[in-house]
């Protein structure tokens, strides 16, 4: 980390980064008595002054040709990749990842502002009906000022999630990010800033007051939000009150489903990142395996052996497999899950090592866990554990593989594992999700190309490319009666 002093992080308000008055210290989750960064403690008053900043400067910025919006977007990227290797530790630091996963999220982040400033041009262009009665124009307008609230686990590609396709749509945007990582994406975001009138990207600091503020303001016509289900159901009463725009990207229990015909070595060299990155932590993660009966002891046996190859530290140590948990909340949340299991039918099996044994309390460190001969209704299978804790289902055939897969108020992600894609695609096809992945269910799964979210209680509305885009349009349509 390159700051000589702990950074002190202010809200970005109208181009400015605020001095900090009221700060919250940001803790290494993996170093409890490392203070990485003070963050400003937000208000309503901070966020009504953002938002009124963020409404001027729309008033310029959706004017902005759609070519200039999508040049000034692909600055913002090069600002954004140009950040990363300085701030990649800092956001290790606070959201406890180990670097790779810290760089992931620059990148990918940077590809999302990139490949949506590629789309601009053509998502811009009016459709036009031209006949001897009329001329009807349907364009795609701004909403006005779009909240986004991120979570902390990838809270820099989550951001651009929101930030790419709103601001290429022409509108101006007032960020959240989540307490417990707020420091190398506002410092990020800070910098972008620059690259658009003053006033077009705007971040407050705050939890849930602060939430609550940006989703009733009624200049706010649109709200982007990642994070737990729980959450958004307070976002999506909060904007009930003035009819907002929502797009929710919410919590998943990601089923996978391995056929009878898989090669289980293979499957494993993809489908352990799935499980472990970000010590469990990502919404897509798969959270739950199917398995034949016949295959059962064999997978396991060869899962396990995997684990316990896995050495859990700090995110800076290049040796670490994975990371700490990132806050006290979700530490107990997984421990009490693993308790819970140890003293049920189902048989918890510790593995992994210790990294480093003497630091190992002084951070939210969990060992990854897999739970052998456990039911489908076990809470561990029902339940979003976010956590390194994966159970493992025996099945008897593909259609009780398939009813238990769908049996879940989640919908995120899913996948199938088999060498036969006629047969992988049939069953994908009756998975209720998001999006399902044959033979592969991690960020490797990801492709721009392919609209992200939810259906049931993982979301509403698709994020990534033309999809995300329309998200943060209005079709505006006019007629000319001839
Ligand atoms: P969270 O719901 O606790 O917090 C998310 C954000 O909402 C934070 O910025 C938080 O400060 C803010 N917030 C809290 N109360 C609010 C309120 N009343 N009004 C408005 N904003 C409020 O989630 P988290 O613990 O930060 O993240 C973990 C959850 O996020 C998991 O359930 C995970 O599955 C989900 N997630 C989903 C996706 C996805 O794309 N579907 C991606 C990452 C994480």
């Amino acid at each position: 980390m390159t700051f000589a002093n702990t950074p002190r992080i202010g809200h970005v308000i109208g181009g400015e980064m605020t001095a900090p008055e009221g700060v919250r210290d940001v803790v290494d989750p993996g170093r409890l008595d490392d203070v990485v960064a003070q963050v400003a403690v937000g208000t309503a008053d901070d966020v009504d002054r953002a938002v009124k900043q963020a409404h001027a400067a729309f008033a310029v910025w959706r004017r902005v040709p759609p070519g200039e919006r999508a040049q000034k977007l692909l600055a913002a990227a090069d600002i954004l990749s140009g950040s990363a290797e300085e701030l990649a530790p800092l956001l290790v630091r606070e959201h406890g990842g180990v670097m790779w996963e810290a760089q992931t999220d620059f990148a990918l982040g940077t590809g999302v502002l990139q490949h949506t400033a590629s789309l601009i041009e053509d998502f811009s262009r009016p459709v036009q009906f031209d006949d001897e009665q009329s001329l009807i124009i349907v364009e795609r307008v701004p909403r006005g000022v779009a909240a986004a609230i991120v979570p902390w686990n990838m809270p820099i590609v989550l951001a651009m999630m929101k930030l790419a396709p709103a601001l290429a749509t022409g509108n101006t945007m007032v960020l959240k990010p989540s307490p417990f990582a707020p420091a190398a994406l506002t410092i990020a975001l800070q910098r972008m800033s620059e690259a658009f009138p003053p006033g077009v990207i705007n971040v407050v600091h705050g939890d849930a007051e602060v939430g609550e503020a940006l989703t009733t303001h009624p200049l706010v016509r649109k709200i982007g939000f990642t994070g737990g289900t729980e959450t958004a159901r307070h976002v999506m009463s909060a904007a009930a009150g003035t009819i907002k725009n929502i797009t929710l990207e919410l919590g998943g229990n990601d089923p996978a489903i391995v056929l009878d015909d898989v090669d289980i070595e293979s499957a494993l060299d993809r489908k352990l990142q799935g499980i472990v990155t970000r010590t469990g932590q990502i919404c897509f993660a798969v959270k739950r395996i199917y398995v034949p009966r016949n295959m059962y002891d064999e997978f396991v046996d060869a899962l396990a052996d995997r684990l316990s190859d896995i050495a859990v530290g700090h995110g800076l140590d290049p040796r670490s497999g994975f990371g700490p948990l990132n806050n006290k909340k979700q530490y107990d949340s997984v421990s009490n899950l693993i308790e819970r299991t140890k003293n049920s039918s189902a048989k918890v099996l510790e593995l992994g090592r210790k990294l480093d044994p003497d630091s190992w309390d002084n951070g939210y460190y969990l060992l990854p866990h897999v739970v052998r001969d456990v039911e489908h209704e076990a809470p561990v299978s029902r339940y979003e554990q976010f956590g390194p804790i994966i159970p493992v289902i025996a099945y008897d055939d593909e259609d009780q593989a398939v009813r238990w897969a769908n049996d879940s108020e989640y919908g995120l992600g899913s996948s199938v594992w088999t060498n036969d894609y006629d047969r992988g695609l049939a069953i994908a096809r009756q998975i209720e999700a998001g999006s399902t992945f044959i033979n592969t269910h991690s960020f490797e799964s990801l492709d721009l190309r392919m609209p992200f979210g939810g259906v049931k209680e993982s979301g509403i509305g698709r994020e990534f490319g033309e999809a995300g885009m329309r998200e943060y349009a209005e079709e505006h349509a006019i007629r000319i009666l001839k």
